[in-house]
């Protein structure tokens, strides 16, 4: 479990001031100048060899993605683009850095843009994020103010501005190459890749695209060493985590933990146990909307990072655990998380606008106690022709969820469908 001593977040509750002068009380911008003299590799090295992996849901290798930019400036410039367009259902982690450790944030984007030789950043902030945005705006302003920002940015010779741009509150403008196309103003929609933004991004030019946590952890790694990041954790899932624990718990919070920490420590030690008792537990969904729930015997004894989880056929995503107790109706929740995808879909590829279609389509009739049990494999067919057919993850973030329900509820999807048992509430009620 993470020490006080280890923690990046230290005004992760608000309980202190955000301005530019408590930040730096803080430790926030210690030392900056130095940090700002390593050279583009050193810095990407130092990420590399921290194991930090991106936080935004994929978790792929940071230094790695940062290693994929260009090694010289040629005629196209390079961005730095910040994804906070976190919109995940359970997920709620940016927005505390963005309305309370806006500093880190900002300090972090000058380090990341310098390492990968962009003199111009991007923050896209999801625009329903109206009190973060004002926030963060207010930090960016601050900085500019006191020349850490702008021309020879904190006097070391590098210019980066930084920009915040707000979305208009598309769930897939959170998607990279959709929020690239929000940027330049178009539709939000997907790009195909490759290419990949590293080669061609935003207005053509090498791009980067990092989520909120992932950048405001660099400047404590940068100070802090690589080596004390790597050291907590566990080999490959390093350095300590945001959590955002919901749903059934008697306090729900977001939590700075270390990664690997078991579920069942992770809820009772900081949300106050599960409503009723660790045996009231029905099942957890640990990483955001998208990943595939897995039932009490899993939880009890699952460890909250990358590996454990894709091991137990769920993923860590964002680190959204939704906790659900047995009063949960979870064919319902599930429909209504299927909604939520058929909703957002962007509409651009046939498997995912249709195939979300039809999945929520078919959950409803299995909550409404109309479906029959063939319908069990067709749905579970359905999902896999959704999964891995589409330009996006969106296709997958539909399908993971009930091929959870299905791989570990049949036995009570069966028992639903044969006694033709409606839900207690009817399904207009939460779609
Ligand atoms: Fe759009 Fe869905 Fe295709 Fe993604 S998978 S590009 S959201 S239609």
């Amino acid at each position: 479990m993470l020490h006080d001593s280890d923690r990046i977040f230290t005004n992760l509750y608000g309980w202190h001031g955000t301005d530019l002068k408590s930040a730096r009380a803080r430790g926030d911008w210690d030392g900056i100048a130095g940090l700002l003299e390593r050279s583009h590799e050193d810095v990407i090295e130092a990420i590399k060899a921290s194991g930090l992996r991106g936080r935004g849901g994929a978790g792929f290798p940071t230094g790695l993605k940062w290693s994929f930019m260009p090694k010289e400036i040629t005629t196209r410039p390079h961005y730095l683009i910040v994804n906070a367009d976190e919109s995940e259902p359970g997920t709620c982690k940016d927005r505390d850095i963005l309305r309370y450790e806006p500093h880190k944030l900002v300090e972090g984007s000058l380090l990341a843009g310098k390492a990968m030789r962009a003199h111009v950043g991007y923050i896209y902030i999801r625009g329903e994020f109206v009190n973060e945005a004002k926030a963060l705006q207010t930090a960016i302003d601050e900085a500019y103010q006191a020349k850490l920002l702008g021309k020879n940015a904190a006097n070391s010779g590098w210019d980066f501005d930084l920009y915040l741009h707000r979305g208009a509150g598309a769930y897939i403008c959170g998607e990279e190459t959709a929020l690239i196309e929000s940027l330049e103003g178009k539709k939000g929609q997907p790009r195909l890749k490759p290419p990949f933004p590293a080669g061609v991004g935003l207005y053509g030019c090498p791009s980067t695209v990092n989520n909120v946590e992932t950048i405001a952890v660099v400047p404590t790694i940068l100070r802090r060493g690589a080596e004390w990041f790597a050291g907590l954790g566990r080999a490959g899932n390093t350095g300590s985590k945001l959590f955002c624990i919901s749903g059934h718990v008697n306090q729900p919070c977001n939590v700075e933990e270390e990664m690997g920490i078991p579920l069942k420590t992770l809820i009772e030690k900081h949300a106050g146990g599960v409503r009723g008792g660790w045996n009231n537990l029905l099942a957890v969904i640990p990483g955001g909307s998208s990943t595939p729930l897995i039932p009490k015997d899993i939880c009890n004894d699952v460890l909250m990072d990358f590996d454990s989880l894709q091991e137990a056929q769920t993923g860590l995503g964002t680190a959204g655990v939704i906790v659900m107790d047995k009063s949960t109706d979870i064919v319902q929740a599930i429909t209504r998380i299927a909604y939520f995808y058929k909703h957002e879909s962007c509409g651009q590829c046939t498997p995912c606008r249709e195939g979300t279609g039809w999945m929520y389509r078919m959950l409803e009739r299995m909550v409404r106690g109309e479906a029959t049990l063939e319908e069990i494999d067709i749905l579970y067919d359905v999902t896999k022709q959704v999964e891995g057919h589409t330009i996006c993850a969106l296709g997958d973030a539909a399908a993971w969820p009930i091929q959870g329900l299905i791989r570990h509820f049949r036995p009570a999807l069966e028992a639903r469908l044969k006694s033709k048992t409606p839900a207690k509430t009817p399904i207009e009620s939460v779609a």
